[in-house]
């Protein structure tokens, strides 16, 4: 693995850099493989771990705590998660672990006790969003965006998948966001960028690095940042970060938010043992650095600000009152969906769980952006009856009259890859499909066959 001279050449001086471990550790070219368990979906795992940090889940084993995270573990092996049901039940995320160091600037900067506005203005695939969501209180709200159409697609089955129903999800890009003045509590941009804390793992960032191109990331950052600005409240949190070793998309994009932004640079507090590199900008802002060869994660790059200007409230004034649900439309919904805090709208002919709290909110965002998701899709209306959605499915919202039907692993694999399955259920009719009694999906257990509604664009394609 050669790693380019100019980038080499480029970071000599930067704190922290080796250059002599730095190569190794991409010679080497260790995996290490890492995830982050979903609180919200407490799984054998879980309650295993708060005794003991060594389990066998599924088919890995799950030996090391990520230091900075309550919920990220190193495994042993990268198993395939593909067939893992509980992969695809939401129980956790693969998330690089220098990644996971968002909780910090999280935990160190907001009161997170208190209903805060989120924004993951670039979120896709969805790792720091799912990781936000998991974060915030109940009674906090999440928007995030991701610009490129197809990925906020991915973004979207993530955040399904993560079992969340206070994010809503848009698609947008920075400039729109500037219209939305002094809204968000906190603004989190895990800026595009040339990818070089990536090398490790992905030898064809190496081909696609150039010095170049660091030049239009670290423009491209700028603007991002500019742009997004006025929708931080005054006091509000900015976390930027990168996985770039660049100066010029790291302490320089401090520097110039030093120069340009009215802000106060936000200084976190390390375990030494950790092994994060604390440095500072020629201007005197704090960031994090994260050298492979110290940590045992990728390379990254963290800081945080504090907004000095703007003002702390926002005007969200909309037009358009979003459709309720009629009194017989709603005694269709009732039985399938837990109803305590939620408001109900109709879209066409689907039905959507919101948080009554945040239905002003979701209405005036609805009519500011390119909103593709919100709350949780509780399923769609079909003449006299309601056809359960697979969000509901992955959601905490079914009550519990609400027939389940364990699988065993075979089986939970068969259902994922929406094959047929034969089965002796005691009850007919629509039931959740779960696996170690965590929800799977929807079937409709007909007495000659059970029609799998688990859904096409989802379903495992491989066979095992
Ligand atoms: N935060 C994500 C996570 O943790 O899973 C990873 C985000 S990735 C580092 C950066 C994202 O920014 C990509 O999804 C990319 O599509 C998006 N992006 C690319 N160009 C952008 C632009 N001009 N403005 C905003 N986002 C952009």
């Amino acid at each position: 693995m050669q790693l380019p001279l100019a980038l080499l050449d480029s970071i000599k001086d930067t704190k922290g850099f080796m250059k002599e471990t730095f190569e190794n550790v991409h010679a080497f070219g260790e995996q290490i493989t890492s995830i982050r368990i979903n609180s919200a979906k407490p799984s054998i795992a879980n309650g295993e771990l708060s005794m003991n940090n060594s389990i066998h889940h599924s088919s890995f084993t799950i030996h090391n705590k990520v230091p900075w995270t309550n919920s990220g573990f190193y495994l042993t092996t990268r198993p395939s998660f593909t067939f893992d049901p509980l992969f695809h039940a939401g129980n956790y995320y693969v998330q690089e672990a220098s990644s996971m160091f968002l909780e910090q600037a999280l935990k160190q900067t907001v009161d997170l006790t208190k209903s805060v506005k989120v924004l993951d203005l670039c979120a896709a695939p969805g790792g720091k969003s799912t990781h936000i969501q998991s974060l915030i209180s109940k009674d906090s709200l999440l928007v995030s965006n991701e610009v490129i159409r197809s990925r906020a697609n991915i973004l979207k089955d993530n955040i399904i998948k993560w079992g969340c129903e206070n994010v809503v999800i848009t698609n947008n890009d920075p400039s729109h966001f500037s219209k939305l003045e002094n809204y968000f509590d906190v603004i989190v941009i895990d800026a595009p960028c040339s990818g070089s804390g990536l090398f490790r793992r992905d030898a064809n960032a190496i081909e696609e690095w150039s010095e170049n191109n660091v030049q239009l990331c670290s423009q491209r950052q700028q603007r991002i940042l500019a742009d997004v600005w006025p929708a931080l409240k005054e006091n509000g949190i900015l976390i930027y970060s990168t996985c770039s070793y660049s100066k010029e998309e790291d302490e320089d994009i401090l520097d110039w938010m030093m120069g340009q932004l009215s802000v106060e640079s936000y200084e976190l507090s390390l375990d030494p043992q950790w092994g994060i590199v604390p440095v500072q900008s020629d201007k005197g802002a704090y960031g994090y650095r994260f050298w492979p060869d110290q940590v045992k994660g990728e390379g990254f790059f963290l800081a945080c600000f504090q907004k000095k200007e703007g003002e702390a409230e926002a005007d969200i004034r909309y037009k358009r009152k979003p459709e309720q649900l009629t009194k017989l439309e709603m005694e269709m919904v009732e039985k399938w969906v837990k109803t305590d805090g939620k408001d109900f709208i109709k879209y066409e002919n689907t039905v959507y769980a919101w948080p009554t709290q945040w239905v002003k909110d979701f209405s005036f965002l609805l009519e500011q952006l390119r909103v593709i998701y919100s709350g949780v899709l509780v399923g769609e209306l079909m003449r006299d009856k309601m056809v359960p959605d697979h969000a509901l499915a992955m959601s905490n919202l079914v009550p519990e009259p609400i027939e389940k039907f364990e699988l065993d692993y075979e089986q939970s694999i068969k259902f994922l890859q929406r094959k047929d399955l034969a089965l002796e259920t005691k009850n007919k009719g629509w039931q959740l499909f779960t696996f170690h009694h965590h929800p799977l999906g929807w079937a409709n257990v007909l007495s000659y066959r059970v029609n799998n509604y688990y859904p096409k664009e989802m379903r495992i394609l491989k066979d095992s």
